[in-house]
């Protein structure tokens, strides 16, 4: 059966391949003048209020100030007045390939699936997308290399980790299906067998893991310290990152203490302590808040921001799911526990930026059906914003420190020589956040992403919106 799946996959493949890339020019080779538009960087500094820089061959190969940017003679102009421009974003935490908007399963998991998820990815400005702890590893190696030769159209760039669990853990119970037919998870139960599996990882050049301990409400196997200790301890040893998925004060404070580099998820329904707050200013964790998806989503509101990617059915049944659920998108009133997690979310979040966590871009998008893989990214983005981040410390979030994590120095800054990854705005973020949603245009390694042909598809592929 995997096998009949590994080889439905490969043929996806070479179907893609096959379409070309015609509708897009990808890397044009001349020299393109950007002119005049607003430029955040993402890393924190201060606005260049009327700028310019130059892409070639898909790099940027000068920045600054409008009049003082050189340009190569022949170079084409594009006129930014009025424009803002920041790097496009960098996602570190969704689950890709298992959405099919009528359908929602492993028997949806295919190459094409997983370049639909990252083409709507790119439609909303995200340049890196990371699929974390549910990508079949083989058939994901094999995306990237294929990503990688050009086989392609334009789409976020994928990126992948394995995930470890005890037998029977994991991931949360409707991703737990899907990826336990694909036999995704690394499922280990004593410090041998972790560092068995950690070391096939590393010998396969994989960079990083996901581990889930957690043992939900004391549903599922959690991993013991031994295990999880030892996984950390043989990923450092190949100079592997950790993420972990702990959702309790005990939990993240025994993971940042065993030295995990990422971490996944708020605490819940418990305030921060001393001594978890002592720990993070000492081991300074990367953090995926993953706070947006347990927000009302935007549909409920009919913002054709969220709308325009979701097929008309998909809408109607969130519209029409009134109970509230944590992870999947609902419309109903607030959950009876909403205004104290709110609250719990007000007091913990400034302690953790606070005391250190440095705070990257994850959604957590496609763990449950009905999410629209991109948008998610701007919620996020708000709610830190919401939560006390200016928008510009929310932007490096999203940019420039996840590509930090992921040790990209290619991307997630506007500078010279990094790739032009970015996203053309109507109106300015720095002033109010919301306004990374007035996307103009992406461009992906100097490309114009089409976005208007995203469009026709989701209009073709549902005819009635
Ligand atoms: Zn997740």
């Amino acid at each position: 059966m995997r096998v009949l799946k590994l080889m439905a996959s490969c043929v996806a493949v070479a179907a893609i391949a096959s379409i070309g890339v015609s509708s897009q020019s990808r890397n044009p080779p001349g020299a393109v003048l950007y002119d005049g538009g607003r430029l955040i960087a993402g890393d924190g500094s201060a606005p260049i209020e009327a700028g310019a820089f130059v892409v070639q061959n898909g790099r940027i190969t000068a920045i600054g100030r409008q009049g003082e940017v050189k340009a190569p003679p022949g170079a084409a102009r594009v006129d930014l007045a009025g424009k803002t421009v920041m790097p496009a974003m960098i996602n570190v935490h969704v689950h890709i390939g298992y959405e099919g908007y009528t359908t929602w399963g492993a028997e949806n998991y295919t190459a094409q699936n997983v370049l639909d998820h990252l083409q709507r990815e790119a439609f909303y400005g995200t340049a890196v997308t990371q699929s974390v702890g549910s990508s079949p590893t083989d058939a994901s190696l094999q995306f990237q290399r294929d990503q990688q030769a050009g086989k392609f159209p334009p789409a976020s760039r994928f990126f992948f980790m394995p995930g470890m669990a005890p037998p029977g853990g994991g991931p949360d119970a409707v991703l737990r299906v899907a990826t336990t037919a694909l036999h995704v998870i690394n499922e280990v139960s004593t410090a041998q067998e972790a560092r068995a599996a950690v070391q096939a990882m590393a010998n396969r050049k994989i960079t990083q893991v996901k581990m889930w301990v957690d043992d939900r409400r004391g549903t599922y196997p959690k991993l013991t310290p031994e295990v999880y200790t030892a996984i950390i301890d043989e990923a450092h040893k190949h100079q592997m990152i950790v993420h972990t998925h702990a959702t309790t004060l005990a939990d993240q404070k025994a993971v940042v203490r065993a030295g995990t580099d990422v971490l996944v998820h708020l605490v819940q329904g418990e305030k921060l302590d001393e001594e978890y707050l002592a720990l993070l200013k000492e081991k300074k964790p990367y953090w995926a808040t993953v706070i947006g998806l347990g927000d009302p989503t935007g549909v409920c509101e009919h913002d054709p921001f969220f709308e325009v990617a979701l097929p008309p059915k998909v809408i109607a049944t969130i519209r029409a799911t009134t109970e509230r659920r944590p992870l999947a998108p609902s419309c109903g009133p607030p959950a009876p526990t909403a205004a104290r997690r709110e609250e719990i979310l007000a007091y913990n979040f400034p302690r953790m930026i606070a005391s250190g966590a440095r705070i990257v871009l994850g959604t957590d998008t496609g763990i449950q059906p009905g999410h629209t893989f991109g948008s998610g990214e701007h919620v996020e983005l708000a709610r830190w914003v919401q939560l006390g981040l200016t928008p510009s410390q929310a932007i490096v979030a999203a940019t420039a420190r996840p590509a930090e994590l992921l040790g990209l120095k290619d991307t997630g800054t506007l500078a010279a020589g990094k790739r032009a990854d970015f996203i053309v705005l109507d109106a300015n973020p720095l002033e109010n956040i919301l306004n990374t949603r007035r996307i103009s245009s992406v461009y992906l390694d100097g490309a114009k992403f089409d976005r208007d042909a995203m469009l026709a598809k989701w209009r073709k592929a549902d005819p009635s919106q």
